[in-house]
């Protein structure tokens, strides 16, 4: 059914009016309800619920609309009184009452209009109890009493309890149901559909309670009282309560139910036990309410949590895993099937061996062995295999998780992130390093060609003495006794002498072509294109001459300072023969020098120096003879 637009304008421009007009209704509704069942003709309510419905309609309110309101349910008191045919000294004295009673409730409980109702918020319980349910009814209550005590009508305590416990019952459960239903615009409720049993089978039970006197059955409305609460809520429950007081209330005043049971308790007493059993109804409403309310307050942040940790393992590009000592996977995050193809499923349950490379076992299984020996995590990087068989390489961040009752660890959890490009781009850099380290042609220490800068200029000038038929001079320096040296003065003197005899040879060579460079270690070799035998020993001993000249002093040495060898080796390069001939000749000569005492120069005088020159020459360039010394 649509509600016609002009019906909605009118109610919505007037929402106002008609809320005040209901309020009147109400207010004399609750007025004609307490009189019906209220045997007591001096005015004694086992529950008064006026004030709480003018409360709940305050507190929903915004502050300045009290007054209005304010205005409005005075006049339904005022009203109802009458129509019970109340004398208008006592209807304006009571009802003047009621309306301190809810103004202070009212001004203590929201002092700012901000703040609305919340009775799922157990501060907010609290306070509604101490300010709504006991501050309010006080000063009207010990006004009555006083009243009551002076008219001579009844004792000053007597009346002020019976005041406060009829207005503690009725606010207690009047105001929440009625905020609960008129705040439902507000707050979502939970749908009643199905529900709405759950209040019907209460109020079946407390008919059958209240109907008949033959059995005390009044624990019976409790736990139906509690299934509406946690399957509605307290609003709802507070309702239901309204509706026990009104039909409990109904049979008890007309001798019916387990408060009439005893025949020996006047009308009064009994009242009063029935406002007892309501107060422990709404007393036991509250604490399970409070209880509910800290279990879901704890339920809605565990499932923030839990949602929020499922999000970080879903969307985590690191897999997360969790295992016991054992190794055995308890938990792999979903992430892993992103990065090695296997699924989570696959891998619960299994050790490392499964996909690890056997190559990293050892140094996966010491990780593990620290964890287990107390250490409290590290890193370190092994190769995992990846569904299609290719392996990737993977970076895995080891931490101990400990049973937190007793601090002993139950496994270790592992960050696995995916390194594979980090250590493809470190192994082409690895490469682009050692590519740059071969372009280099000079040595770092002595700033003389290095031993690839030798391989290359012997290989070149023994191609070209090869075309020019010239001789090629090798000579190969070895410093004496040089470990001793070492030994003796430290590695940094032992580098710095290097250095001084690669200047002494650098000082030595003349021709532009001759090269000097540091073969390894501290031996150095001499290339010296087109030079034949005698030139190449002589070079040899101004090499040595200059060393011994540097003075540079050696304990172990013969003459007290640094000598050097040098073995000395010439050829006439030939077709089918190599470079390294000529190096091995020199090296040869070397350890003759060695051999002989040190501190010399020695020629080869392998088995080709004595063939000496060979018979002829070579007609063409590509003639395969033999080699020839030319000495
Ligand atoms: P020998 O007279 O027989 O040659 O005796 P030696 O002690 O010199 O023996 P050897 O030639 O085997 O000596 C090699 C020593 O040279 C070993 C090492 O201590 C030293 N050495 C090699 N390279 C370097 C270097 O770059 N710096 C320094 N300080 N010492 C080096
Ligand atoms: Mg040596
Ligand atoms: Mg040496």
């Amino acid at each position: 059914m649509t509600i016609p637009p002009n019906f909605r304008r009118f109610t919505r421009s007037h929402a106002y009016l008609a809320r005040m007009l209901a309020l009147i209704c109400a207010m004399v509704l609750a007025i004609l309800c307490a009189h019906n069942y209220d045997s007591d003709p001096s005015g004694f309510n086992i529950i008064w619920f006026a004030n709480g419905i003018l409360l709940a309609v305050l507190l929903l309110a915004p502050r300045w609309r009290w007054p209005g309101y304010l205005l409005a349910g005075f006049f339904g008191l005022l009203l109802g009184s009458w129509l019970i045919h109340e004398s208008l000294s006592r209807n304006l004295f009571f009802n003047a009452l009621n309306l301190i009673e809810v103004i202070i409730g009212a001004q203590l409980l929201r002092p700012k209009s901000t703040r609305l109702p919340q009775f799922t918020s157990i501060p907010y319980l609290l306070r509604f109890f101490a300010y709504a349910c006991v501050c309010g009814p006080l000063i009207p209550a010990i006004l009555n009493g006083i009243h009551n005590q002076a008219t001579g009508y009844e004792s000053f305590l007597s009346s002020a309890l019976s005041w406060i416990l009829s207005d503690l019952l009725g606010i207690a459960s009047v105001t929440p149901a009625i905020v609960a239903i008129l705040g439902s615009r507000r707050h979502k409720l939970p749908s009643l559909r199905l529900r709405w049993i759950y209040p019907a089978l209460l109020l079946a039970v407390a008919v059958c309670v209240f109907s008949q006197s033959r059995f005390p059955l009044l624990f019976l409305t409790f736990p139906f009282l509690v299934l509406v609460l946690i399957q509605i809520n307290i609003g709802w429950a507070s309702a239901c309560t309204l509706a026990i007081a009104a039909i409990g209330g109904w049979f008890t005043v007309h001798h019916s139910g387990p408060l009439a049971l005893s025949g020996a308790l006047q009308n009064k007493s009994r009242a009063a036990l029935f406002q007892l059993y309501l107060s422990a109804q709404l007393f036991t409403l509250y604490a399970i309410s409070i209880v509910f309310n800290n279990l879901n307050r704890v339920q809605k942040q565990l499932y923030r949590v839990a949602a929020l940790h499922k999000l970080v393992t879903d969307t985590s590009r690191d897999v997360i895993i969790l295992a016991n000592l054992d190794g055995r996977r308890t938990y792999v995050s979903p992430g892993v099937t992103a990065v090695t193809g296997w699924s989570p499923e696959e891998l619960i349950g299994h050790t490392y061996h499964d996909i690890v490379h056997p190559q990293d076992f050892a140094e996966l299984e010491m990780a593990i062995r620290a964890l287990k020996a107390g250490s409290d995590g590290g890193t370190l990087e092994y190769r995992v295999r990846k569904r299609d068989g290719d392996y990737l390489w993977a970076e895995a961040s080891l931490r101990v998780y400990r049973d937190p009752a007793n601090n002993q660890p139950l496994g270790y959890l592992n960050l696995v992130r995916d390194i594979n490009e980090r250590k493809l781009a470190d192994e082409k850099l690895q490469a682009a390093y050692h590519a740059m380290e071969n372009l280099v042609i000079v040595d770092a220490l002595t700033g003389i060609a290095n031993r690839r800068r030798f391989d290359e200029v012997l290989a070149s000038e023994w191609r070209r003495n090869l075309r020019e038929e010239a001789s090629l001079s090798l000579l190969f320096i070895d410093v004496d006794r040089f470990k001793l040296y070492n030994d003796t003065y430290g590695h940094p003197r032992g580098d710095s002498c290097l250095r001084q005899i690669a200047e002494s040879a650098l000082d030595v060579l003349r021709r532009p072509a001759d090269l000097v460079a540091r073969y390894g270690g501290e031996e150095f070799a001499v290339i010296l294109p087109r030079t034949d035998i005698h030139g190449a020993s002589s070079i040899a001993e101004e090499i040595c001459q200059a060393v011994r000249n540097r003075r540079l002093p050696h304990q172990h040495s013969d003459l007290g300072f640094v000598t050097i060898s040098i073995g000395c080796a010439t050829m006439v390069p030939r077709r089918g023969h190599a470079p390294h001939e000529l190096v091995s000749r020199a090296d040869q000569a070397l350890y003759d020098a060695k051999a002989k005492g040190r501190n010399r120069v020695e020629r080869f005088a392998g088995p080709y120096l004595r063939h000496q020159l060979p018979q002829h020459r070579p007609p063409s360039l590509d003639s395969s003879e033999d080699a020839v010394n030319a000495e």
